[in-house]
């Protein structure tokens, strides 16, 4: 039987502001409806450390999405041609309980890579990866990752937690999820506690590139390094959305200046393509510090890009 393919709601048949706010105005599914890609929301915010707010995002984003078109001009990718893709809801964690609410963030995860899908969260903040790389990893053994982010997020605790969004990479690395020399961190920068603070990362194999690194060029020619590095392995790409300037990407928690711009961001993913992509989160937009709406915006088209790099995607 041939597989039912959906297509976004276009513009021509119902206007762009009405309709229900699925990411993309894909049909929304259940966890089981056989899809290649799921795209999936974790209102979780209790992991993070200064502004909050992400828990609101996967709606916004989800609203913010729906000037998306189906087809990538510059990549020629067509995804919805050749990939089963939508919309499979939020994840309802426990607002009052983050241990608890990770454990069902994994089992939920568990339950959506049962059925062969490939997932692409919008977060969130960056607690979740911990989850999702653990079921993951769970089922393709241990992962390289593409990790943007303004931090490391590998420190060992906050306030005595082991368990935060800024702790996901050390326990990731802990419990064997990861293959650290198949991991790159881009876009590091900011002010730190100490001049080793992302030493850790290099001494478990991690290349790291920060910030400076990035500033004037494009960086395509980092990203066919990265891409021949991580070779043909399994791969996640974790994207916090504090990797971009906060000229670009205002709406987050824990801001840094000198980031990298929205075209590096489009850049890094789309240099992505070839690699065998697992699932791919877009994470920390916080809709309360984004008062134009285009931070959630640039997220919904960042994952748009994951999605036109996954393996399987049609160009045409
Ligand atoms: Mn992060
Ligand atoms: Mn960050």
């Amino acid at each position: 039987m041939k597989k039912q393919l959906f297509q976004p709601l276009s513009g021509n048949a119902m206007p762009r502001c009405g309709g229900p706010a699925t990411f993309m105005r894909l049909p929304a599914c259940e966890l089981d409806d056989g899809l290649d890609v799921a795209f999936i929301g974790v209102p979780f915010d209790i992991g993070t450390s200064n502004r909050p707010g992400a828990r609101l995002a996967p709606r916004q984003i989800r609203d913010e999405s729906r000037m998306l078109r189906p087809y990538n001009m510059a990549t020629r990718a067509a995804p919805f041609d050749g990939l089963r893709v939508a919309d499979v809801g939020d994840v309802a964690i426990n607002t009052f309980n983050l241990l608890q609410s990770v454990d069902i963030i994994e089992r939920h995860y568990e339950r959506l890579l049962s059925t062969g899908a490939t997932p692409l969260t919008l977060g969130g903040d960056h607690t979740i990866v911990l989850p999702i790389l653990r079921a993951l990893s769970r089922r393709h053994g241990p992962l390289g990752v593409v990790h943007v982010d303004a931090h490391a997020d590998s420190n060992d605790e906050m306030f005595g937690e082991k368990i935060t969004h800024g702790t996901p990479f050390r326990r990731a690395v802990e419990e064997g999820l990861l293959d650290g020399r198949r991991v790159v961190q881009i876009g590091l920068r900011g002010t730190g506690y100490a001049a080793d603070d992302f030493d850790w990362s290099r001494q478990q194999g991690f290349r790291v590139v920060q910030a400076e690194e990035c500033w004037y060029r494009s960086l395509a020619p980092l990203m066919q390094e990265v891409a021949a590095s991580l070779g043909s392995g399994p791969v996640y790409l974790s994207f916090d959305i504090d990797g971009l300037d906060p000229a670009f990407a205002p709406g987050t928690g824990t801001v840094e200046v000198g980031g990298l711009t929205a075209s590096q961001g489009l850049e890094i993913i789309r240099g992505c393509r070839g690699l065998r992509l697992v699932g791919g989160d877009l994470v920390e937009v916080s809709p309360p510090y984004d008062t134009t709406g285009n931070t959630a915006l640039l997220g919904a088209n960042l994952l748009y890009e994951m999605l036109c790099v996954l393996p399987g995607v049609p160009y045409r």
